[in-house]
């Protein structure tokens, strides 16, 4: 497995390996060339060198080589699911959603590809004015490990169609699947030199790319602490950015709501690829007459989860991507139990025996009783730990919704209007959900408020960032 650049799968240049492993197993699943600054160079010249023609195709052409991506991917699913379980650990379905999702992502690009881009303004006896969209040049693209496959797609979606050129770098846990749609990409007759992906470790390869002078625009989806990094390097080179930080969703459920769907939603919310996920339910507030039922209901439920591979049958929740990951869930269950941070009421721990020991498997989690200035509140806990609390009215679920630095989703739970217009409009989020928590289809954008970052993904909001203005007036 090499890295793609230019179209063409070229060896390491520096004959140093990364090791991708297994989470379930803990085992060497592959090895993905360890790249350096030097082959982000030679990428970004494969795509300065890739631009002009691609940039001439029409909009239609381009979204055609989209077109036929989605339908490779979608007949090679099985292959690709397969393979992100293996490197990611997240259940087959789970796997089989994202791979197709990236293909709905796809199609949806190529769908919008006759959307008109730009506007005419008439202005009287001063002339007229045409305002087109061109392509920015060659942009950057830094995946994380725990969508990579979705995550891909919505960078080289809308940069693809808009007539852009990518390098583009996947986490270094999760690079073989990513590297799979690459080759999909290509076979779908995507021009050499369009998009090359660089494996190798986000301090060198991930820096480079942000770094380099020809690179006008930055995606990124990762860690706040490494967002803010990038936009200080971006800053140097006035690059555009686009950057999809964490989250720490709110979900509320009043006591009108379908309790039996709350529940599986905030089972689902937070459960989902073993909870890492940036727009999770990373807080559950509920209202406090109904909170009893619903807490044992949920504890039941998720002390029924089947914990394994992802590639057995029947199992619910995967193992963590990495010990690393392991290490940093039981570091906060540590100091929720020694600051006395709240009543863990199940998990809160590892598993062993068996499969268990060999690879990064965490128990579901739930707290309640949370001290309000736990760090369970205030900072992104990236597996599957669910803090719970209670409300005794809508302002007082509001104001702690609220009370957060970041602002990616949130959701209400009801069945009355007046409540969802209530929290709509006063809960900072980039998205409300109402009577569901976590899905992104790909017609809608989604980005998020205060630190969950800048700018919007998916949908034509994300086809205009990838694209800037430029004025023709004609003075007649
Ligand atoms: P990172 O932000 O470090 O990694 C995301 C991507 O950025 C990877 O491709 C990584 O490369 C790359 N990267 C790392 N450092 C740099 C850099 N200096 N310049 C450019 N690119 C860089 O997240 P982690 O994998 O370390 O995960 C840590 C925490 O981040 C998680 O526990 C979670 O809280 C959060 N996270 C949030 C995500 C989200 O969707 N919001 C997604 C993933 C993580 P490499 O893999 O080679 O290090």
């Amino acid at each position: 497995m090499n890295m793609l650049i230019g179209g063409e799968e070229t060896a390491s240049l520096d004959e140093t390996w990364t090791e991708v492993i297994n989470p379930a197993t803990g085992v060497v699943l592959d090895h993905v060339p360890r790249g350096s600054a030097h082959d982000v160079d030679n990428a970004v010249e494969s795509a300065q060198g890739a631009f002009d023609s691609w940039s001439k195709k029409t909009t239609r052409e381009r979204g055609m080589v989209l077109c036929r991506a989605a339908e490779l991917i979608r007949q090679q699913h099985t292959d690709l699911a397969r393979l992100l379980t293996r490197e990611q650990g997240k259940p087959l379905r789970e796997s089989i959603d994202e791979v197709r999702g990236c293909a709905n992502i796809l199609e949806y690009y190529a769908s919008i590809a006759g959307k008109p881009a730009g506007e005419a303004i008439n202005l009287g006896s001063a002339g007229d004015c045409m305002v087109m969209r061109e392509p920015l040049g060659v942009c950057g693209a830094i995946i994380p490990w725990n969508m990579p496959v979705i995550i891909m797609g919505w960078k080289i979606g809308p940069a693809l169609l808009a007539g852009n050129t990518l390098v583009l770098k996947p986490a270094s846990a999760t690079p073989l699947t990513n590297l799979k749609i690459a080759g999909c990409m290509r076979d779908a007759g995507l021009p050499p030199g369009v998009l090359n992906v660089v494996t190798g470790p986000g301090e060198t390869v991930g820096e480079a790319i942000v770094k380099h002078p020809l690179i006008r625009k930055i995606s990124f989806t990762g860690d706040c602490a490494t967002g803010y990094r990038i936009r200080e390097m971006a800053a140097h080179q006035f690059k555009d950015i686009t950057l999809e930080l964490g989250g720490s969703d709110p979900m509320i459920v009043m006591a009108d709501a379908d309790l039996n769907r709350a529940v599986e939603g905030a089972l689902r919310g937070r459960f989902y690829n073993a909870g890492q996920i940036c727009t999770a339910v990373k807080r559950l507030y509920l209202d406090e007459k109904i909170s009893t039922g619903f807490i044992k209901k949920l504890k039941d439920l998720s002390e029924g989860m089947k914990i394994g591979n992802g590639l057995t049958p029947g199992t619910d929740i995967g193992p963590l991507v990495s010990r690393e990951q392991v290490d940093r869930m039981s570091s906060c269950m540590n100091r929720v139990r020694e600051k006395d941070e709240g009543s863990i009421l199940t998990g809160g721990c590892t598993l062993s025996g068996g499969e268990y020991d060999a690879g990064f498997f965490y128990k579901p989690t739930l707290i309640t009783d949370v001290d309000p200035q736990s760090g369970l509140l205030t900072t992104e806990i990236f597996g599957p730990v669910l803090p719970i609390m209670t409300f005794p009215d809508l302002d007082t679920a509001i104001a702690e919704a609220n009370r957060t630095r970041y602002g990616l989703g949130a959701s209400i739970w009801t069945k009355d209007l007046s409540t969802v217009k209530r929290v709509y409009r006063e809960v900072n989020a980039g998205i409300i959900w109402v009577n569901r928590h976590l899905m992104i289809p790909p017609e809608i954008p989604f980005g998020g408020m205060n630190e969950s970052g800048i700018g919007r993904e998916n949908g034509y909001h994300a086809l205009e960032s990838y694209s800037r203005t430029k004025t023709l007036f004609m003075g007649w």
